[in-house]
């Protein structure tokens, strides 16, 4: 049974407006380790207790001039040292890379994002590596089976029509409001783009979208994930942006149910 293991993703440089994403993984770290609260999660799991989680640090971006291989290859040694990736981004670019090491290790993939963006644009400011992009990648090269969106609220023409390229199932605001679900079986991905939640709950983030998910909404969909998630990232959370803290704290707190429902029945 592979363990959760957090990998630290300190990467903005794919960021299309503000930069700051890459000092998230400390953090979030610390919010995570925080005498505030204690080790334990909703369904009584101490993540403290040995071989519950491990911590395999940051990628050093300084000593690789390609941030897309280095991510890579950490997953690789990640996945071959017998871990199950819990990436801290870091801005939404690194989805692809963390994808592309996974994939040879799941005949079937799905992935469920939860973002207020699809990131499905061709290309964006001229950069095909762009956080607005990752999933056009993923989906162009079938690194998944299905592709599951859920908080969507700011879809584009361009962007519409990738999805219906793409196949992709999106469950934008209005759906969830008017009671649609995911339902997605495993193996399952979970990709969270902070700014999927309301700025109410999770107010620093590079590009919050008003009329999001709460923190209850999202730890539903990864209670409910429980037995079939093999990896999943959280990113885009600003601390430049985060002057009390909260967005960190929300990251950490999700980041403990996702190793929670990594844990086998
Ligand atoms: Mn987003
Ligand atoms: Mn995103």
């Amino acid at each position: 049974m592979p363990v959760p293991t957090l990998l630290g993703l300190p990467y903005d440089a794919a960021s299309s407006f503000v930069r700051g994403a890459a000092h998230a993984p400390g953090k979030v770290r610390e919010a995570l380790h925080s005498l505030a609260g204690n080790s334990w999660t909703e369904a009584l799991i101490d993540i403290s207790a040995a071989g519950v989680m491990r911590d395999a640090g940051d990628v050093d971006f300084w000593r690789s001039d390609d941030a897309h291989h280095a991510i890579e290859q950490a997953i690789e040694h990640l996945i071959a040292g017998g871990g199950s990736p819990v990436s801290l981004g870091g801005d939404h670019s690194v989805t692809y890379p963390i994808i592309k090491a996974m994939r040879p290790h799941h005949e079937r993939l799905t992935i469920l994002q939860i973002d207020a963006h699809p990131d499905l644009y061709d290309e964006f400011d001229g950069n095909r590596f762009s956080h607005a992009c990752p999933f056009a990648r993923i989906m162009e090269s079938g690194l998944a089976d299905r592709l599951v969106q859920v908080g969507i609220r700011t879809m584009t023409d361009h962007q519409r029509s990738q999805a219906e390229r793409f196949g992709v199932e999106v469950i934008d605001m209005r759906a969830w409001e008017a009671g649609a679900r995911p339902s997605a079986q495993g193996p399952l991905y979970i990709s969270i783009d902070l700014d999927g939640i309301d700025p109410a709950f999770a107010p620093g983030v590079s590009h919050p979208e008003p009329g999001g998910l709460s923190v209850r909404d999202v730890i539903a969909i990864i209670q409910g994930a429980h037995g079939s998630l093999v990896g999943a990232d959280v990113v885009e959370c600003n601390p430049d942006v985060d002057p009390t803290g909260l967005t960190s704290r929300v990251a950490a707190k999700l980041v403990k149910e996702i190793v929670a429902s990594m844990q086998s029945v």
